[in-house]
């Protein structure tokens, strides 16, 4: 499969591998959205050949995201996939904001399962579903669809990425003090995930109104500077890019640090936390926990997580899930 252009070509509105890849999906299944379908003409799979006597009927899913050609998850969920021996695939969709909608409909009329949902899309996923699980419903946003055309065809919205940091820390968290730093869309799952599990939850932001806020939203403290927790969280983007540094950031030692980002290298903020002696749990792990709990709601099969886990650490590329 090549790699996904994420800037849209002149003539099209959806960009060729995709269309390809939705092409796919159609050859497979049988139909697709008259809209996407508009849009998709004149374009031939190159994913796999198309045999027109007898059609495998290959089960696909996928991660929403713009851009998203940086996403481990493929590597991961295929993983999972060839270790499950079951004949799915699970590919990159390069979608722009304003063909969201359409192009998730169509996606649940055309032999997708489900997909993952990454930046900028969660909160659009949220508004655009048919129901919504009470995490998600909680955090406002979306990181899971599930379509599941043998039933009622309704589209579902899960929030994978809140059990996802839960099981990551590997550890009960009630009544344990936790300190999370940021007040953005993976801060708001975090803070939301530790507060049901129990934990007491102070958040911290770089723009104060912001902790503020989700503080209040979510029924926890704000708090201006550091302090003392038994749990660090790393919600904030500092260690991404390689030009923010960790000296933003108000670190007290704990004796238990998440830093939810990552990339090839441990980050600056992991090592910090070990040369202090701390358990330190990874952004991959993280991510191969969210993706786990989404490839359960669409196989309802116990998810492989040493196979995942070993697929997303060999994948070299850095980014979101
Ligand atoms: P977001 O909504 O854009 O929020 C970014 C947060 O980072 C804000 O709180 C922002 O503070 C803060 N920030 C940015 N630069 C900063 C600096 N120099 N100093 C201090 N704070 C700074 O992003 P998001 O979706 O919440 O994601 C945050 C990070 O989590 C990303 O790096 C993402 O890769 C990672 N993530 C990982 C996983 C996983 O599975 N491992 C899942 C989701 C997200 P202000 O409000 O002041 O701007």
């Amino acid at each position: 499969m090549g790699a996904e252009n994420d800037e849209l070509p002149e003539r099209h509105s959806i960009a060729p591998d995709l269309c390809a890849q939705l092409v796919e999906g159609c050859f497979h299944f049988g139909r697709l959205g008259d809209g996407v379908t508009r849009k998709l003409r004149g374009h031939r799979s190159s994913v796999a050949p198309v045999s027109h006597g007898r059609l495998r009927k290959v089960v696909l899913c996928g991660v929403l995201g713009f851009p998203v050609s940086h996403s481990r998850s493929p590597a991961m969920m295929n993983a999972a996939f060839a270790e499950l021996r079951m004949d799915w695939r699970y590919v990159h969709l390069p979608i722009p904001p304003a063909l969201f909608a359409e192009t998730v409909r169509a996606l649940a009329a055309s032999g997708y399962r489900g997909t993952n949902v990454t930046i900028p899309h969660k909160v659009a996923a949220h508004d655009l579903v048919d129901e919504l699980t009470p995490a998600a419903e909680a955090i406002g946003a979306v990181n899971t669809l599930i379509f599941d055309d043998r039933k009622d065809g309704r589209i579902r919205g899960d929030n994978t990425d809140a059990v996802g940091v839960i099981e990551a820390l590997g550890t009960p968290v009630a009544g344990r003090r936790a300190l999370v730093l940021g007040a953005g869309g993976a801060a708001r799952a975090v803070v939301w995930a530790l507060r049901e599990a129990g934990a007491e939850v102070a958040v911290w932001n770089r723009t104060p109104g912001r902790a503020t806020a989700l503080a209040a939203e979510l029924g926890v403290r704000a708090v201006k500077r550091g302090e003392p927790a038994d749990i660090l969280v790393n919600a904030t983007s500092v260690g991404l890019h390689g030009e923010d540094s960790i000296e933003d950031l108000p670190l007290t030692p704990s004796e238990l640090v998440l830093d939810l980002v990552y990339g090839p290298e441990p980050t600056a903020l992991t090592e910090w936390a070990e040369s202090h002696g701390a358990k330190v749990v990874d952004g991959l792990e993280v991510l191969v926990r969210q993706g786990a709990r989404s490839l359960e709601l669409w196989t309802s099969r116990p998810a492989p997580l040493d196979a995942m886990r070993a697929a997303v650490r060999a994948s070299s590329t850095s980014g979101q899930p």
